[in-house]
């Protein structure tokens, strides 16, 4: 690990220059808080639950940098301990092939990261969650989950990473062979997940027939937007928090509400929030974000392809020799800070896709105030940042300030 080595310090300065910029931004955002806090929100956040939403950001972000902290000291020991080139030794001396033994040490390196971040995933649920009064996962829920998601990683994920690996080592077009594979597997991973993925977690049941679901197919009719069945979710048996989503792809859509949404909404509410997400689909934000995500991984895969034809960037991690699957391990540290870089435009694109949807709404339900006052409910139900600081909306937020909606819906309402 020769620090003139171009490789090392880009990704070396890279992974010091990110964790900064992490721990500013949440300062930056916590400092909000000492602001007061801006006229519209007043009627929302009353002292009380100013005083809560304070604390749970205060102690969320406090175990965010934790977690981030723990992270960096684990991995910089790692990496200038010569840990890379050791995984490399070892799971080299197994005699295995190239692409078992890159799947291998790919796999390691995964579990490896997961297990770091599960002690503070476990105090994110059972200690921060509950106290304020979000969680609903008890332990068997929660080890349940992770054995399902485990399992679904093995089954589906490491064929596709085998895959990857081997067009790696044998095709000179590998970027292009694993960019079209990558594309066609989330293509199809569209299809698979509402069928039998989202089901593994979560229970849908029809919406009973009444005035709900009566008004939803009403709704589904006048924006011209065929709806083929309605489920609730029982998104209650893990958060409070408030969730809808669409599944399915082509024509007819499948709307899931979670229960928890509609136990805290009137009718024209949840209606508010439909039109909101038809929006999305009518004025084809689904279509424009894929496209933005295709132009990323090509440039992933790129970008990849050139590093791993270079023993510098592999001795930067301590390696000898270019193995692919190890390659791809040490190639996400190099492109974590990139790929922050690269998602700032389809940040900024999902921003805008917002205030598009909102207006979609208010021209659908013929009034903001429905989609208003479901909006501000979420915030304060969920104690979201009030004001957060317009540099972490920049870089990490994919909605509005509720605060910036809010005043796109009333500017819209009276044009
Ligand atoms: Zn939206």
């Amino acid at each position: 690990m020769n620090p003139s080595n171009p490789w090392f310090l880009a990704a070396f300065g890279g992974v010091i220059i990110l964790y900064h910029l992490d721990l500013i931004i949440s300062l930056l955002n916590l400092a909000q808080f000492a602001k007061p806090l801006p006229e519209a929100m007043r009627p929302l956040y009353d002292p009380d639950t100013l005083l809560r939403t304070q604390d749970y950001h205060r102690q969320s972000t406090q175990l965010d940098l934790a977690q981030a902290t723990t992270q960096l000291a684990i991995l910089l020991t790692f990496w200038l301990a010569g840990g890379f080139g050791w995984l490399h030794t070892w799971t080299t001396s197994l005699g295995w092939n190239a692409i078992a033994t890159g799947t291998l040490a790919l796999t390691l390196t995964t579990v490896a990261t997961a297990f770091i971040a599960l002690p503070f995933t476990l105090w994110q649920t059972f200690k921060i969650e509950t106290a304020f009064g979000f969680n609903r996962t008890t332990p068997r829920t929660f080890i349940l989950d992770q054995i399902k998601t485990l399992l679904l990683l093995a089954i589906i994920g490491l064929p596709l990473l085998a895959l990857i690996i081997w067009l790696f080592e044998t095709l000179p077009y590998a970027p292009a062979a694993a960019w079209l594979a990558l594309t066609l597997f989330s293509l199809l991973m569209t299809w698979i997940s509402p069928r039998f993925i989202m089901p593994l977690f979560l229970r849908f049941d029809p919406l009973p027939n009444g005035p709900l679901r009566d008004a939803i197919f009403a709704l589904s009719h006048k924006l011209d937007f065929p709806v083929a069945d309605v489920s609730i979710v029982d998104g209650s048996r893990r958060s409070s928090k408030a969730n809808a989503f669409f599944a399915g792809f082509g024509k007819s859509k499948r709307i899931a509400l979670y229960d928890t949404l509609v136990e805290s909404h009137s009718q024209d509410e949840l209606l508010a929030v439909l039109s909101h997400e038809i929006g999305h689909s009518k004025r084809g934000h689904v279509t424009r974000l894929l496209i933005i995500g295709l132009i990323e991984s090509a440039l992933l895969f790129a970008g990849l392809h050139f590093a791993l034809q270079s023993p510098a960037f592999f001795a930067a991690f301590g390696i000898s020799g270019t193995p692919v699957g190890l390659g791809f391990a040490v190639f996400s540290i190099l492109y974590k800070p990139f790929s922050l870089l690269l998602s700032l435009p389809g940040l900024w694109l999902s921003r805008v896709h917002e205030f598009e949807a909102d207006a979609f709404a208010r021209s659908a339900m013929g009034s903001p105030t429905p989609l208003e006052t479901a909006l501000k409910r979420l915030s304060s139900d969920h104690l979201s940042h009030p004001a957060p600081h317009p540099l972490a909306v920049r870089l990490h937020y994919t909605h509005p300030p509720l605060l910036q909606r809010l005043a796109a819906l009333q500017a819209g309402a009276l044009s």
